[in-house]
């Protein structure tokens, strides 16, 4: 089928200029690589709490990374499951984390009401389809551990042939209830067979265009604290008396660096050979489908472990239907299983070969509702991760001056926001002494 290759993403957003390339040597307080959602975000939360001056720097367009490529789906969750994650980090870590990007959805509502975006919010749920016996004993345990830890823990319904066959601990029986195939069918919005399910808050959002209206708001109120540079990759960050970020023509100097580089690679750090990000960070690449519809649907978020199986070796699918601004009706984005990559990602190329053709034969096979099947676009985006899954958050331990907010790990848009607020607060701090 033909696609075209964009994300509907970028079809709502600005396409003119936002700010000048850097072409001097300019002066500022904290110098931030990177103008996505994490980028827009710590300088929006730095501006608005501190009197620092800030510059961003884009190596292209404000928002045209993965905040203008991914899924839309503001969800406060991580891609590991607590147990795994509790082979780095201790339990009660990993809670504070997990109620802090539960703070994303609260915070991603008053910035859009504050920079006068409500009209591409959408609160709504995000169901969970589970379809092996496995899978719901993964979700029992992050269940049990989230709850002996303190963080937020959602209710399981499993389907009444299931659940004799599940051993659940007492303690849960509360947060787990019986239902039936076609009710987690109608709750998953989807042709097929799943065995259980679980809801939880959904923020569904453009964040790219967030980020350039965050940019924007920026620009419009802070003229003499804010400077922002598109089109200005930055090809290296020394620390020695201060802080220099060099593109090839300009270079900005300042008291700090805050990277939010996310899946791309970082730019680099002179004089140290191994900062935290270089050591960390792996690059991946995720592919994404969407089509058109003619009707206007509540707007829902949806993913599914659709094989049977280890989960961790299956692929599994996330999607997402909300108004496109374009023409007020559905859009439904499906994204798939990502890849690791090396080189320099390529937008117009397939990650791997024939993946867009996978990911819409199992949409047009499941989703049970009509689609303009033939408005189809078809785009990919990077991934950062980390080595121990958790985001990239604070001060480089060995690089004085070096912070992050970074390292999606796959679901990046609220943490990146939460992660702004954090750094934002902890560089004013810093910086005060
Ligand atoms: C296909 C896909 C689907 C996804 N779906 C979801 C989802 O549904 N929910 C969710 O929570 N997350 C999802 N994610 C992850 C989410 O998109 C990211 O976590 C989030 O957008 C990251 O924001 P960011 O600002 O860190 O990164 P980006 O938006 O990628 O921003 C990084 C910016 O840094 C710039 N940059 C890079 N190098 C330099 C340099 N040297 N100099 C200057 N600038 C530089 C880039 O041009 C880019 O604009 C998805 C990601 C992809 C790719």
């Amino acid at each position: 089928m033909p696609c075209e290759i964009i994300s509907p993403w970028i079809k709502e957003m600005e396409d003119r200029p936002m700010g000048e390339p850097l072409v001097d040597d300019e002066r500022t307080d904290i110098v931030i690589v990177g103008a996505g959602i994490a980028g827009t975000s710590t300088a929006y939360y730095l501006l608005q709490e501190s009197d620092l001056r800030v510059s961003l720097l884009e190596r292209t367009k404000v928002g045209y990374g993965a905040s203008g490529r991914n899924g839309g789906q503001g969800i406060a969750s991580v891609e590991r499951s607590f147990k795994d994650l509790m082979g780095t980090h201790p339990g009660a870590e990993i809670a504070s984390m997990l109620n802090d990007i539960d703070q994303g959805h609260r915070m991603v509502d008053e910035i859009c009401r504050h920079i006068g975006l409500e009209d591409g919010l959408f609160k709504t749920t995000i169901w969970t389809g589970l379809s092996s016996l496995l899978e719901i004993q993964r979700q029992l345990e992050e269940m049990r551990l989230r709850a002996q830890y303190g963080a937020p823990i959602h209710p399981l319904m499993i389907d009444k042939e299931t659940i004799p066959l599940v051993e659940i601990d007492p303690g849960l029986a509360d947060m787990v209830s019986t239902t039936t195939t076609s009710k987690l069918k109608e709750v998953l919005c989807t042709r097929d067979r799943y065995i259980a399910a679980y809801p939880a808050p959904a923020s569904l959002a453009n964040s790219g265009r967030i980020s350039q209206t965050i940019a924007r708001h920026l620009l419009d109120n802070y003229p003499d604290r804010f400077v922002l540079h598109e089109e200005s990759p930055v090809t290296s960050i020394s620390f020695t008396d201060a802080v220099k970020a060099r593109s090839q023509e300009g270079s900005v100097t300042a008291d700090a660096a805050v990277i939010c580089t996310n899946g791309y690679p970082p730019p680099e750090i002179e004089s140290y050979e191994v900062p935290l990000i270089s050591r960390s960070l792996r690059r991946y690449v995720a592919s994404m489908v969407a089509h058109t519809s003619e009707e206007n649907n509540a707007p829902g978020a949806f993913t599914y472990f659709h094989e049977e199986g280890d989960p961790e070796q299956e692929p599994y699918f996330y999607l997402t239907r909300r108004s496109f601004l374009l023409n007020g009706k559905d859009l439904v984005t499906v994204g798939g299983p990502q890849q690791p990559i090396s080189e320099e990602l390529d937008h117009g190329a397939e990650y791997p070969s024939g993946i867009y053709a996978r990911i819409d034969g199992f949409l047009s096979r499941s989703y049970p509702r009509k689609l303009r099947e033939e408005e189809m676009m078809c785009w990919n985006g990077p991934m950062g991760y980390t080595q121990d899954g958790m985001r990239l958050v604070g001060q480089d331990p060995q690089v004085p001056g070096l912070w992050y907010n970074t390292a999606c790990n796959g679901i990046g848009f609220l943490p990146s926001i939460v992660g702004g607020w954090r750094v934002a607060a902890e560089l004013k701090e810093a910086l005060s002494r």
